[in-house]
């Protein structure tokens, strides 16, 4: 006879994203880790969860999130952004570098998890910065302490004086480093390949950003301030170092039509290159603004139609792997100045799952939509053997979606501190109804008593 086990749970009933494809399965959960997927008989003991009409997916694996933790409390913090990220079925967050003081070192690493630990709900990853300055040993550092990988912001400079990464076109300030260039790539590059982890860049060409430099007085001011050569011409060059050394190359936050373009371009020519889109450039193009206002100020900016479809596109061919959100609020009250003067940003952990599910079910493939946010982001952070996929092994990381019950996104249920989103007022046909974080209700009901904790890639 079976044991009866603590904290055992079976869920029942509903149609499970499988690695062969949706099945009408049980999913056995024991220790926090899936058991079985199938049709055995439950364990005694077991808590059952009766899932009859639901989707149970894999947990989301959100790689591109701004915590603000530490640095801006009041736009943010570890726990009112894993509060958001668990009430939308996004179970680990990769958090970016630049709080403050920005990850550049194993010591503000290893401070920065401590800190989140005590309030995250869901499970959690950090990237580490790369500096102008930086050196193989503060990269082996920051690998050793548990970096998912490395970000490089392009044309972003490095206060000295505040430990802060800032956009600034202005360089004669003393206190600003200057920011990483492609030099910086190519000299890097080789020790981020050896420590087999991948490089992320924000890839907006600087001299093509500083060219266009004008007051953002109107959305068109913003269009032509940033132009989508300057993605092109990033992706390109740094595609090109990355073929050279090897590094996994991921690039954030796609947005144009030429980005996508020169990136098919270096991904036929062999470069080791992943591509992630965000849900407000695949919803939305400059047309919106009018309805949508300043929550849609956010840099790289959302452009024309074309540029959407083509993401659409890119997406639906495969070109692109993964959506993330570069989840970035302030407060309401900041994004409600006048344009000029509100901050570049908007939230969106909360609505990545719903998203992608809809755009999914629009392109005629509901399960399209884990591999987008949660199985390639998975493979992207170095966490393929333990999260994004339903299989025994797995942490039991999982998310009972009614396919049938629609959610419009509006503020009163936005759970993060900005609570007008670039998609507010949207409605997407699907409702998350329970999360499971290593086996613990984390949303959608009595919550365990599970803690988020920090996640370490595997290295290659
Ligand atoms: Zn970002």
């Amino acid at each position: 006879m079976t044991e009866p086990r603590a904290n055992a749970l079976v869920i029942t009933g509903g149609t499970v994203h499988t690695p062969d494809g949706p099945r009408q399965v049980d999913v056995h959960v024991a220790g926090g880790v899936i058991t079985s997927v199938g049709n055995d008989p439950a364990p005694v003991g077991a808590s059952t969860v009766d899932a009859t009409g639901m989707y149970v997916l894999p947990g989301a694996i959100d790689v591109h999130v701004h915590s603000r933790d530490p640095g801006f409390p009041q736009k943010e913090d570890f726990a009112t952004l894993t509060a958001a990220a668990a009430a939308g079925g996004v179970t680990t967050v990769i958090d970016m570098p630049n709080t403050v003081p920005a990850v550049d070192a194993a010591g503000v690493l290893e401070s920065k998890a401590a800190l989140a630990r005590g309030k995250a709900r869901v499970d959690y990853g950090l990237w580490g910065l790369v500096r102008s300055t930086t050196t193989p040993d503060e990269l082996e550092g920051l690998a050793a302490a548990g970096a998912i990988g490395f970000k490089a912001y392009l044309g972003y400079a490095f206060s000295l004086g505040h430990k802060q990464v800032q956009y600034s076109l202005k360089l004669e300030d003393p206190d600003l480093e200057a920011p990483p260039d492609y030099g910086t790539l190519a000299r890097l590059a080789p020790d981020i390949a050896r420590l087999g982890l991948p490089l992320v860049i924000h890839a907006e060409d600087p001299a093509i950003l500083r060219a266009f430099a004008r007051p953002l007085e109107s959305y068109a001011d913003l269009l032509g301030s940033r132009p989508a050569e300057a993605e092109a011409v990033a992706i390109a060059a740094a595609a090109e170092i990355a073929g050279a050394s090897g590094v996994r190359l991921h690039v954030a936050h796609l947005s144009s039509a030429p980005g996508l373009a020169a990136a098919q371009e270096a991904i036929r020519a062999g470069a080791p290159l992943s591509l992630e889109t965000c849900p407000h450039y695949l919803w939305l193009c400059d047309e919106d603004f009018g309805r949508v206002g300043t929550a849609m100020k956010i840099f790289p900016p959302v452009r024309g139609a074309r540029d959407r479809d083509a993401l659409v596109d890119g997406l639906r061919k495969g070109t692109i792997t993964i959506v993330a959100t570069d989840h970035a609020p302030h407060t309401d009250e900041e994004k409600a100045a006048a344009f000029a003067d509100a901050p570049a940003g908007s939230p969106g952990v909360q609505t990545l799952y719903i998203s992608s599910l809809e755009l999914a079910s629009r392109m005629g493939d509901v399960w399209l939509a884990p591999r987008w946010v949660s199985e390639a982001p998975a493979a992207l952070a170095g966490l393929q053997g333990s999260k994004g996929t339903i299989a025994p092994g797995y942490d039991a990381d999982l998310v009972i979606v009614d396919p049938t019950q629609p959610t419009r996104v509006r503020p009163e249920i936005m759970r993060s501190k900005q609570r007008h989103s670039a998609l507010d007022g949207m409605e997407f046909g699907f409702t998350v109804r329970e999360v499971y974080l290593r086996g613990s209700l984390v949303a959608g009901g009595r919550r365990g008593r599970v803690a988020g904790r920090l996640v370490r890639p595997a290295r290659r």
